[in-house]
């Protein structure tokens, strides 16, 4: 067959896969979605069109779920050994890193992110967390209990748990880690047996489609994974009422995450959520702030502030609050923003026009209610999504931009006085993901960690992922855990069995 080359992108190493027909992966097969409709993802540093996609609607869902149905109930999947399981893992792990530079261009085209980051970040932490979870497939372990039951006195009894796949699962992702995400939901599913329908965000569904490839490669039994392209309300919405169904795994925005709440009444699917953030980043006046004030910039700008857990409120000590703003405005002042494909980018566009729209409009209204901009605080050029890394002073706690989650390169920097002063401030959001804190003084630091209402603190760091790590959310930022063993259980059920033995 002769392979069409992407006209707009020869020189990439996809520019076959951006021009081939992209299907759904349902049942082990590349099927067209059954409206025959395709939708065009874009390149946000362009706004022109990468590839088409298609378009799955709730029949495409029914079809991928009944496969995932009948790959759990009555194929291999479950029944493998876990070590087959596992190796099954570890060779898509294999592939992901062989088709290291394919995945990475696809990731900074289509999200818009630096290639170097995508090759770096986002690649090699996928087939790091497949491999992780490889390893637990094995490790999937139950107890034994002594009962007391007091009234069948004299009997004795052999009680034990199992740790069981928890059937079907709807898996929903977002667009700013297209890749990471996928596998950060892929992983522990995989490793407890689960089967799966994966919707990609519309704004990047490519990614996800060339590791649908893989999987195809690597010899996963049909059905196990299925991934259907598509949009939220006509894709997601019916996956996550599916009766057939029995757990929901979505990462967005908390907007979203409560509507999911709500469709998966139907049959009380499980469901965990990893939802938006408004974290707090600290420096106190003892903080080295060689790493502090760079550590503070890249909280926010990395990934552009497209990440949950961005550090966009920074809390600074009064004593040293103007030297710290004006490093980080240093800092952002010399961050080159570009297209992700430029060599030296720092900084890529936004995803999408919307995002822009979003994010400026937030700029706005921080403008109106007297928030200043040390630097950055608008749209950078006419063509693409980019906006200026922009750090915003002379905000209070009431004002949307310290409250609402903006996703993109925007933090606020505000003034305290004193532990008193801070923590109120810093736990009044209704989010809950992640923090950050900067001192010399250790113990001082943990006292302070012990006092953030939030699932991550990091300390003297800030965006240190690990597979081996949970990450979640307190309050309106999630239910359940991603990454660690935490995760695992969640693809779990237990079950008790009790057996009279004497
Ligand atoms: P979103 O709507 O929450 O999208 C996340 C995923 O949910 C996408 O796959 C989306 O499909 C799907 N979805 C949307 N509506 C759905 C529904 N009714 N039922 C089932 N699935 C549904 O996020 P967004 O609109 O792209 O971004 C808006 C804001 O969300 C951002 O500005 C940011 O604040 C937040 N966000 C947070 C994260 C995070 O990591 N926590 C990630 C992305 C965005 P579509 O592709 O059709 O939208
Ligand atoms: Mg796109």
């Amino acid at each position: 067959m002769a392979t069409a080359i992407s006209p707009r992108y020869p020189e990439t190493a996809v520019s076959d896969f951006l021009a081939r027909k992209h299907r759904l992966l349902i049942n082990g097969r590349w099927v067209e979605s059954s409206s025959g409709k395709t939708f065009a993802t874009l390149d946000p540093a362009t706004g022109e069109v990468l590839s088409h996609v298609a378009d799955g609607n709730k029949e495409d869902i029914d079809r991928a779920v009944a496969a995932a149905r009948n790959a759990f109930d009555k194929g291999p999947w479950r029944r493998m050994a876990p070590s087959e399981r596992g190796k099954l893992m570890w060779k898509l792990a294999d592939l992901i890193d062989a088709h290291t530079e394919e995945l990475a261009q696809l990731e900074s085209l289509d999200n818009g992110k630096p290639l170097a980051v995508a090759r770096a970040a986002d690649v090699p932490l996928a087939a790091d967390n497949l491999r992780y979870f490889a390893g637990w497939a094995t490790k999937i372990e139950g107890n034994t209990i002594s009962l007391s039951v007091p009234y069948t006195p004299g009997a004795r009894y052999h009680a034990y748990t199992l740790r069981e796949p928890i059937g079907v699962v709807g898996q929903i992702i977002p667009w700013n880690f297209p890749l990471l995400m996928a596998a950060w939901k892929l992983g522990p599913a995989l490793a407890a047996g689960c089967t799966i329908v994966l919707k990609p965000a519309e704004q990047t569904p490519l990614s996800a489609l060339f590791l649908a490839e893989l999987i195809q490669e690597a010899g996963f039994p049909d059905g196990v994974v299925n991934v259907v392209t598509g949009f939220g309300e006509t894709a997601g919405a019916p996956l996550v009422a599916h009766n057939d169904v029995d757990k929901i795994a979505f990462t967005g925005s908390t907007e979203v995450g409560k509507l999911i709440v709500q469709a998966a009444a139907g049959n009380l699917k499980k469901v965990t959520l990893e939802l938006g953030g408004k974290s707090p980043n600290v420096i106190l006046k003892d903080a080295d702030l060689e790493t502090a004030i760079p550590g503070a910039a890249s909280a926010i700008f990395f990934n552009h502030g497209q990440c949950c857990c961005a550090g966009s409120r920074l809390y600074v000590e009064q004593s040293i609050f103007d030297k710290v703003v004006d490093g980080v405005a240093q800092q952002a002042s010399k961050i080159k923003v570009g297209p992700g494909f430029d060599p030296g980018t720092q900084m890529g566009p936004l995803v999408s026009e919307e995002q822009l729209s979003r994010v400026c409009g937030y700029m706005e209204s921080g403008f109106n209610e007297g928030a200043k901009a040390v630097v950055g605080g608008k749209r950078k050029g006419e063509k693409g999504y980019f906006v200026e890394p922009t750090v915003l002073v002379d905000t209070n706690e009431k004002m949307k931009v310290v409250q609402e989650e903006i996703f993109g390169p925007v933090v606020t920097a505000i003034p305290f006085k004193s532990e008193e002063d801070l923590i109120p401030k810093a736990n009044d959001t209704v989010y809950g993901l992640a923090a950050g804190i900067w001192t010399r003084d250790i113990n001082h630091a943990h006292s302070l960690a012990a006092e953030m209402r939030a699932g991550t603190v990091w300390i003297n760091c800030y965006n240190i992922f690990d597979a081996a790590l949970p990450f979640g959310g307190y309050k309106q930022s999630g239910w359940g855990r991603e990454m660690g063993h935490d995760a695992l259980e969640l693809y779990t059920e237990k079950k008790a069995v009790c057996a009279r033995i004497g």
